[in-house]
């Protein structure tokens, strides 16, 4: 590499010869597959599950029966409560030496169903729903929508729902005011041309047969064509989880098909690399470990977050079947020694609104994965400020190995900001540094990354993980 006195960032496209632009080009065919398999957090984990068995991994409790052996090379992943994931690699050190962990999270902004959704309003049948995570409401209307969802019913049977993916479905729609007659509405703030109340989901128009003056046909048929399909009742509304999710599939963006449109990049993208790095490998020094985690779009809080035990308990199972005996000392060092690339999205600089931006620190796509010293916003307040020490320790480890990389903050300095799970890790003292794919139009119901961008991660987790 050469050495020169001023720093230019390299554009990552032609830092790629022919046979690594092919596998950067098959690398996103099969990241559009993982998209398209599991929009919720639920269905990504059970797709990282399904992928991670047909690497060899085997779930904890094989281990924790003595049916496998927690020795080098040992491959354990972890579920809880089907929304988050852990995997683990056993390296040749045991595990209460640390681990090297690249941390991401399934869930992603969407429109959840409110306990009691379903009415009727003048012949037509809605869904009340409760927004998840930071939107812009007005992009959710007019816009193809699909249901997921898992119901519980009352003689304890599930039932797992999708309707609006395949080509044969319906979809479902949020209504907008036509512009002819939206001279109020056009006046008022984006933020409160559509307020979270008017995210009613049009889900059907058709009268149920009956009497003509008996009321809420509409609603009955709805309630009559999920139950002979799903054999759920209005009842079992009130304890399902269901989300609204834009419908359709992942799509090349660009003439070049250099880059992928797509809904939850945020952070399916980093949860794809941190995964494919994590099954790329067989034998490691340093345990190694991809963390698929829950709730990080409302502030990672509940037992699927990481703000839950769950990630310790596990690595605390970890020292205690390697020792033979668990000692809380073992755990607590364990985690001090540990190294962590928090693999979160990044803001791409977008020259369509560039004032948001200071566009000398910020990421632009194209140009590699996205290091992050810090987040937060407005005087770095609630961010993790990642070490020199470390961030230098993580640019040798991906120079060494051919990544091209960037750096970059979120946006202006008194715009905005945001964080992610980083601060988590790091308050238990590990070393971490968020690292991941700039996307532009984040949160938005399509958003938008650079394919070399996801293989530039994928091979900056692995190479990180690896060592
Ligand atoms: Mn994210
Ligand atoms: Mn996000």
């Amino acid at each position: 590499m050469k050495e020169t006195l001023t720093h230019e960032f390299e554009n990552a496209w032609e830092a790629l010869d022919e046979s690594s632009k092919k596998a950067c080009m098959a690398f996103s065919e099969a990241y559009k597959t993982f998209l398209n398999d599991g929009k919720t957090e639920r269905e990504s984990a059970r797709e990282i599950v399904k992928r991670a068995e047909n690497k060899g991994y085997k779930p904890l409790s094989d281990y924790l029966s003595g049916k496998e052996k927690a020795v080098a090379g040992a491959k354990i992943y972890v579920v809880n409560r089907d929304k988050s994931v852990v995997l683990f690699l056993l390296g040749s050190k045991p595990v209460k030496t640390g681990l090297h962990i690249v941390g991401s999270h399934i869930d992603v902004p969407r429109l959840d169903l409110k306990p009691y959704p379903l009415y009727e309003d003048e012949g037509l049948a809605f869904l009340k729903t409760h927004y998840y995570g930071g939107i812009k409401k007005y992009q959710w209307t007019a816009t193809p929508l699909a249901l997921h969802g898992v119901v519980f019913k009352k003689d304890g049977t599930r039932a797992d729902v999708i309707i609006g993916e395949s080509d044969e479905d319906p979809v479902f729609a949020i209504t907008d005011l036509l512009p002819h007659l939206a001279k109020d509405q056009n006046a008022k703030k984006l933020a409160e041309g559509i307020e979270g109340e008017m995210l009613n989901v049009l889900i059907g128009h058709m009268p149920a047969e009956g009497p003509k003056d008996k009321k809420d046909k509409v609603k009955a048929l709805v309630m009559k064509n999920l139950n002979e399909k799903y054999g759920i009742s209005e009842a079992d509304f009130l304890t399902a989880e269901f989300e609204i999710v834009p419908a359709g599939k992942a799509r090349d963006l660009g003439l070049d098909r250099s880059m992928i449109s797509a809904y939850g990049h945020d952070d399916r993208v980093c949860s794809y690399t941190g995964l494919e790095a994590m099954l790329s490998l067989e034998a490691v020094e340093v345990t190694a470990c991809g963390m698929f985690m829950d709730k990080e779009e409302v502030g990672s809080n509940g037992n699927t977050g990481s703000h839950s035990r769950f990630f310790e308990n596990m690595v605390a199972e970890l020292i205690a079947l390697q020792e033979g005996q668990y000692s809380d000392l073992d755990l607590r060092r364990a985690l001090s020694a540990t190294k962590v690339l928090s693999g979160d999205v990044g803001a791409a600089y977008d020259p369509n609104f560039g004032s948001a931006y200071d566009k000398r620190n910020s990421a632009q796509i194209g140009r590699g994965v996205q290091l992050v010293k810090y987040t937060g916003s407005r005087g770095k307040y609630d961010c993790n400020d990642a070490n020199a020490e470390f961030l230098n320790e993580v640019r040798n480890v991906f120079d060494a190995s051919g990544v091209v990389w960037q750096i970059g903050e979120l946006g202006k300095v008194d715009q905005g900001g945001g964080g992610t799970i980083a601060y988590i890790l790091a308050n238990a003292n590990a070393e971490v540094v968020d690292c991941g794919v700039p996307v532009l139009s984040m949160h938005a119901p399509y958003e938008i990354v650079s394919k070399v961008d996801v293989y530039m991660t994928y091979l900056a987790y692995r190479a990180f993980l690896n060592r």
